[in-house]
């Protein structure tokens, strides 16, 4: 999609989610409405709907984010290096708004990919299996 002007999120999302997703801010651990889901389904961006996550891929990191081993496209995201706040870490972006979903860490399930996208609850819309 073509570059939104902020003032297009600032309509379209909600207070927080405008913080985190466009400002790239972090919700608070265990206070979001996805962190505990277990449904069968897949989550979208909460800013575009573009697909970034299936269920299938969902793990309990015990973080209190919802935690993913895989994105079910590596298309769908892009991730770029974030040294903000003294840390190294990985950024993960919608690649189709260029939205802030969370960060990537390499201490995810050994028996399958190793990595955990840890991404903010109210950075995702979820659509159930039908
Ligand atoms: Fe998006």
């Amino acid at each position: 999609m073509k570059k939104m002007p902020e003032d297009y999120w600032k309509k379209k999302l909600t207070p927080e989610q405008y913080r985190v997703l466009r400002e790239k801010g972090t919700e608070p651990a265990f206070s979001g409405a996805l962190y505990d889901n277990h449904e069968d389904g897949m989550y979208k961006c909460a800013a575009c709907g573009a697909e970034l996550f299936s269920s299938d891929t969902k793990f309990d990191s015990g973080t209190g984010w919802p935690s993913f081993d895989n994105p079910v496209n590596k298309e769908n995201v892009i991730l770029q290096d974030d040294n903000s706040y003294g840390m190294r870490r990985t950024e993960v972006i919608c690649k189709n708004c260029g939205s802030h979903l969370g960060h990537l860490f390499n201490d995810g399930p050994k028996e399958t990919t190793g990595q955990r996208y840890c991404i903010n609850s109210c950075a995702l819309d979820f659509n159930p299996q039908k």
